[in-house]
């Protein structure tokens, strides 16, 4: 995908959308709850040649203090189960708590987490016990 795919891609994604339009245009959801909710989220979130990155903090911060916070591409809600499926199958069915660790180097969404454990759940081979398994 090129980077302007992304882009257009992004916009079309309610998640990234928020922060797009805070970003570029100053506009914030009409509602005051949710608008404070952007602002003060949005601390979290660059825009790299217009493309939406999270910035993961380091989870320990004492310990990993002066190291450079990661860079994750905000992942749209369509690409979300595409990602959880190809890591979960290529890291031998692993369990969701490791699995959310591998995709948080790279990327980022809402409720991230909870997907993650949610797809292990719902994976079938997981459930039968079917190999390959290689859960935690
Ligand atoms: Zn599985």
């Amino acid at each position: 995908m090129s980077p302007y795919d992304v882009q257009q891609l992004q916009v079309s994604c309610p998640d990234c959308r928020v922060f797009l339009d805070y970003f570029h245009h100053g506009v914030l959801p009409p509602n005051d709850a949710n608008a404070r909710k952007v602002v003060y989220q949005s601390e979290r979130f660059i825009l790299q040649d217009g493309i939406l990155y999270h910035l993961g903090l380091p989870r320990q911060r004492k310990k990993s203090a002066g190291e450079p916070v990661s860079q994750q591409l905000m992942v749209l809600q369509a690409l979300r189960p595409l990602i959880l499926r190809s890591y979960h199958e290529n890291l031998s069915h692993i369990g969701g708590h490791k699995m959310y660790g591998t995709i948080r180097r790279h990327y980022y969404w809402p409720l991230m987490y909870t997907d993650a454990h949610n797809w292990t759940k719902t994976c079938i081979e997981c459930q039968t016990g079917a190999p390959p398994t290689k859960r935690q």
